[in-house]
């Protein structure tokens, strides 16, 4: 749990800022039920094997993992999965007009349930909730697709040119989409203020956001429950439980008077 005065100074650093900028990272969507990666409970920590699915390459070359990865999304957690507190309060930091940007690695699409705008977030990871041909680059929902190898493909190929499908999510050794990563790139530049949630901050290159908003003059805050590698340019450190640690930063100081 950090200390109410790191609380309070957080928070009045946000009430002054003018133009906050969150990056978010899985540990923002644990308290909804979805595992992180490299936490302790973590997907890689407790199954490493499991970091081939996540490989673009492997995807690409083996349809033994192909098969794994399409029964892994049929169990995917983030297909039931609601906004909690920590969501919530990044949604009401937005309604005050003080959140200029949203970067998330996240996939779930919980910040857009929760209710933050598609304008202010960058999702720099895609989003689960749609797939894509890697061939003819057909989009559609994810869910039609899960239909079809729950009623037997366990490989379902495109419906228009056969090529192989996935979710719309950009996996490891694939290439970011270069006008989201820019404009994600572009919003820390622009921050007086970067608070970082939930992440390890080990996923280049969005993890240089810390760096470029520092350079640019802006304020970091760090909130995550372990270390991170930009702990040392950080002004302030926040290691509790995010659902309950969010709210109380993101909170309005009631109006004198
Ligand atoms: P990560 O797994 O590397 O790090 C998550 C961090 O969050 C860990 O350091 C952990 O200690 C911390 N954490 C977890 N729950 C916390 C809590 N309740 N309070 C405080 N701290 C908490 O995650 P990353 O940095 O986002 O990188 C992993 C990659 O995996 C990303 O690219 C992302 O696309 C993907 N991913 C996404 C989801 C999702 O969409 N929810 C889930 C798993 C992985």
């Amino acid at each position: 749990m950090s200390p109410p005065a790191v609380i309070t100074k957080v928070r009045d650093w946000i009430a002054a800022a003018r133009r906050v900028v969150v990056l978010t990272g899985a540990g923002v969507s644990t308290d909804s039920g979805i595992p992180d990666f490299r936490g302790p409970n973590g997907v890689w920590t407790r199954n490493p094997a499991a970091e081939k699915l996540s490989d673009f390459r492997y995807y690409l070359a083996d349809p033994d993992i192909r098969r794994a990865a399409w029964q892994s999304r049929l169990d995917h957690p983030a297909f039931g999965a609601k906004p909690n507190p920590g969501h919530r309060a990044l949604a009401e930091l937005e309604r005050r007009g003080k959140l200029h940007a949203l970067i998330t690695q996240n996939i779930d699409g919980l910040h857009l349930q929760a209710g933050n705008s598609k304008v202010r977030v960058f999702e720099v990871h895609g989003n689960v909730h749609q797939a894509v041909c890697l061939s003819c680059g057909w989009k559609g929902p994810m869910q039609t697709v899960l239909d079809r190898v729950r009623a037997g493909e366990d490989d379902p190929p495109c419906k228009e040119c056969g090529g192989i499908l996935k979710s719309d999510t950009i996996s490891f050794g694939q290439q970011l989409v270069p006008a989201v990563i820019d404009g994600a790139m572009r919003a820390a530049r622009e921050a007086d203020l970067l608070l970082t949630v939930g992440t390890s901050l080990r996923v280049f290159p969005i993890a240089n956001a810390v760096p470029v908003a520092r350079d640019a003059g802006a304020r970091i805050v760090i909130m995550n429950a372990e270390a991170t590698q930009f702990d040392d340019i950080a002004d302030a450190r926040l290691d509790g439980l995010i659902s309950e640690e969010l709210p109380q930063v993101c909170a309005a100081w009631p109006k004198r008077g």
